[in-house]
């Protein structure tokens, strides 16, 4: 998308989502926002949850990083930007639901597979981002014997996951909420290409597929070898014939 297509963008977003939507947009200024769902979700340009999830202004809080992280709880007087955001959506907001959602092909958590040295050029930042989630990475590989290096990034997307919903509840202020059955936590999954949705099922620990409505019979996925498919990280390049088998 260049600037043109940005700008000639905003000029359909007048035209359709702002006009219809005129008077919603000058009742949130004027009484500012009330959303009851935060997601926490990657930055990836290809799962946007308000896409995703069809809302309109003013319905989701939203915060996107590289893997939809969430921090442990740290109030160390630093700047951190996940926990702000939390802060702001549980005391302020008091938003009643709070979604951790992942992906499919997520670059972040691949970056967890690759080799300190062999970073793909992302070890600056992107590799020390993740290094707080470098546990999924031991949890996964230790039963991956046989797995393909997909089905290995699909586990370790769902444990990225489980992850985040785990670090929420070092906050003690959404702790005692979630005891207190005052704000809920959810983990969801979207596979891109199909637009699956899987939430996580609390009582099983599995991600389960949403229903959704029948719609026509998708054709097959580009493969790696078109020019579709997003290139593979260097650790990952065994994966173009369709998913190398780690040891
Ligand atoms: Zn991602």
């Amino acid at each position: 998308m260049s600037l043109d297509q940005l700008l000639d963008g905003y000029q359909a977003f007048i035209e359709k989502g702002f006009a219809s939507n005129a008077d919603r947009y000058r009742q949130l200024e004027a009484l500012g926002q009330s959303p009851s769902v935060m997601i926490i979700a990657c930055a990836d340009s290809r799962v946007d949850p308000a896409t995703i999830f069809n809302a309109g202004p003013g319905e989701l809080f939203i915060i996107r990083n590289v893997a939809n992280v969430v921090p442990r709880y740290a109030p160390d007087g630093r700047a951190h930007g996940v926990s702000a955001a939390l802060e702001f959506a549980i005391k302020v907001l008091k938003v009643s639901e709070i979604v951790v959602m992942g992906h499919a092909g997520c670059s972040g958590v691949k970056a967890l597979l690759m080799d300190y040295e062999d970073t793909d050029g992302i070890g600056e930042f992107v590799v020390p981002w993740m290094a707080s989630s470098h546990e999924i990475l031991d949890r996964v590989m230790s039963h991956s014997a046989g797995h393909k290096v997909d089905t290995i990034l699909g586990q370790m997307e769902e444990e990225n996951i489980r992850l985040g919903l785990k670090n929420l509840m070092t906050f003690p202020w959404i702790a005692d909420l979630v005891r207190e059955g005052r704000v809920r936590l959810h983990g969801m999954h979207f596979g891109i290409a199909k637009g699956r949705l899987a939430r996580l099922d609390p009582a099983t620990d599995n991600f389960v597929t949403v229903e959704r409505p029948e719609i026509p019979a998708l054709k097959p996925a580009p493969t790696s070898h078109g020019s579709e498919a997003p290139a593979p990280g260097p650790a990952l390049a065994a994966q173009k014939d369709g998913g190398a088998i780690l040891p």
